[in-house]
C-alpha cells in the first residue's frame, strides 16, 4: 500500500482549561479521496482538523505527513489548505483579490498569479466574476470563491469545516455533488467535517464517526450503515430500530420474546446483544403472516414513503417505511429477512483500530 497521505497516531488534545477534546484518535487518510469526519456538536471534529492544519497542537500523539513527522510544522508550511464555516473571506477585496491573497502574499509573479486565480475560478464554475464583489455574491458563490481561493495553493490536503451549514437545503443538495465532483476532478484528499450523516453518506469515500472525542467507527458509508458498530452509530446514522436481545446461537438471535434466524455469528450463546432492523428493511403483510405484531400508533406522509410508528405487544415502538398508508389502530404483520437483522454486542463502545 501507498504510504497514506496523512496519519494521526495516539492523538490526545487537552484545551489549556483542563478539558480533554480528544482522547486516542488514530486516523489514516489516503491520497486523493473524500473523508468525512462526521459527529454531534463538541465530538471533537473541529480540533483533528485544527490539529492536521497546524492551528494548535496535541497534547500527545503523532502527525505524519507522507510518513514525516510534522507536529512541530508552522501551517504555512503544510501542504494544507482549510474551508471555514463562514467562509471568512475579505468583504472589502473583489473575488480575484480574495482569490489570489495568498499567491500576493507569496509575491508571486503577477502573470502566474493571474493564470492561476482565473483557472480557480473556472473549477469552480465561476469564470467571469473575478471582479465582482464579495458582497454581490450568494451564499453558494461565497462557498465557490472559498473553495476557489483555499485550491488556488494546490495543496494536497484541502480541510472543509462545515462547509454547507449556512446554505439552504436545496442549495446544500447541489454543492455536495459539486463538491463530490470537484474532489474527483482535482484527485486532492478532502477532509470534510459535518454533523450531518446524510451529506456524510452522500459524499464520502470514508467516513470517521465520532463522539465525545472519540472515532467510534471508520468505514464506506453502507459499511457503517449496514453494520453500525454500537447503539450511538446505529442511532447516528440514518433511523433505526434497536432492541435488546440474546445471542442464541451462531445464526440466532432472541428479542421481543422470539427467536429468529439471522446472518451473524461468533458471539457467545447467552450473550446480551443489541439487534438493529432498519424501518425500510420491514415489510407489512396481515398480522397472521407477520414475525411480529404491531398496532399502527401514528404515521406521518413523508412524499415518497409513509413514516408508520407501530406499537408491539410488549409496548416497543416501531418505526415502518411504507409506500402505502395503513389505517390507525389497525393490527399489522411486520416481515424481514435473516441479512436484515444486524447483531451488535451490548455495550460495545469503541472500535478495535
Ligand atoms: P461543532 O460541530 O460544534 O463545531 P466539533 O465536533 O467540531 O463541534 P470541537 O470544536 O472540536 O467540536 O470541540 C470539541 C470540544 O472541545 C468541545 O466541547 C469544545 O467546547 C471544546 N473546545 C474547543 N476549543 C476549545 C478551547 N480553545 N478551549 C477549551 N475547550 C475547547
Amino acid at each position: 500500500m501507498a504510504t497514506p497521505i496523512i496519519e494521526l497516531k495516539g492523538i490526545t488534545k487537552q484545551y489549556d482549561d483542563g478539558f480533554v477534546a480528544l482522547t486516542n484518535i488514530n486516523l489514516t487518510i489516503e491520497q486523493g479521496k473524500f473523508y468525512s469526519l462526521l459527529g454531534p456538536s463538541g465530538s471533537g471534529k473541529t480540533t483533528i482538523l485544527r490539529i492536521i492544519a497546524g492551528f494548535t497542537n496535541a497534547t500527545q500523539g503523532q502527525v505524519l505527513f507522507n510518513g514525516k513527522l510534522i507536529n512541530e510544522l508552522p501551517p504555512n508550511q503544510r501542504k494544507v489548505n482549510t474551508v471555514f464555516q463562514n467562509y471568512a473571506l475579505f468583504p472589502h477585496l473583489d473575488v480575484f483579490d480574495n482569490v489570489a491573497f495568498g499567491l500576493t502574499l507569496q509575491k508571486r509573479p503577477k502573470k502566474e498569479i493571474k493564470r492561476r486565480v482565473l483557472d480557480a475560478l473556472k473549477l469552480v464554475q465561476l469564470p467571469g466574476y473575478a471582479n465582482r464583489e464579495i458582497s454581490e455574491l450568494s451564499g453558494g458563490q461565497q462557498q465557490r470563491v472559498a473553495i476557489a481561493r483555499a485550491i488556488v495553493n494546490e495543496p494536497a490536503v484541502l480541510l472543509l469545516d462545515e462547509p454547507l451549514s449556512a446554505l439552504d437545503m436545496k442549495l446544500r443538495q447541489d454543492m455536495q455533488y459539486e463538491l463530490r465532483e470537484l474532489q474527483q476532478r482535482l484527485g486532492i484528499t478532502f477532509i470534510f467535517v459535518t454533523h450531518d450523516q446524510e451529506e456524510a453518506l452522500a459524499m464520502s469515500d470514508e467516513i470517521f464517526v465520532m463522539d465525545n472525542g472519540k472515532v467510534l467507527q471508520s468505514g464506506t458509508p453502507v459499511d457503517i450503515y449496514d453494520e453500525p458498530i454500537n447503539h450511538f452509530v446505529a442511532n447516528f446514522i440514518g433511523e433505526s430500530n434497536i432492541l435488546p436481545g440474546k445471542m442464541l446461537a451462531d445464526y440466532q438471535v432472541e428479542f421481543v420474546g422470539k427467536s429468529f434466524e439471522c446472518a451473524d455469528g461468533g458471539m457467545r450463546a447467552n450473550e446480551a446483544v443489541e439487534v438493529v432492523l432498519r424501518p425500510e428493511d420491514l415489510d407489512i403483510t396481515t398480522a397472521d403472516q407477520g414475525k411480529l405484531v404491531v398496532k399502527v400508533d401514528t404515521q406521518l406522509f413523508r412524499g415518497d414513503h409513509f413514516e408508520i410508528i407501530g406499537i408491539d405487544a410488549d409496548g416497543n415502538e416501531w418505526l415502518i417505511h411504507s409506500t402505502n398508508p395503513v389505517r390507525d389502530g389497525k393490527e399489522i404483520g411486520l416481515t424481514f429477512e435473516p441479512e436484515d437483522i444486524h447483531v451488535m454486542r451490548f455495550g460495545e463502545k469503541e472500535a478495535d483500530f
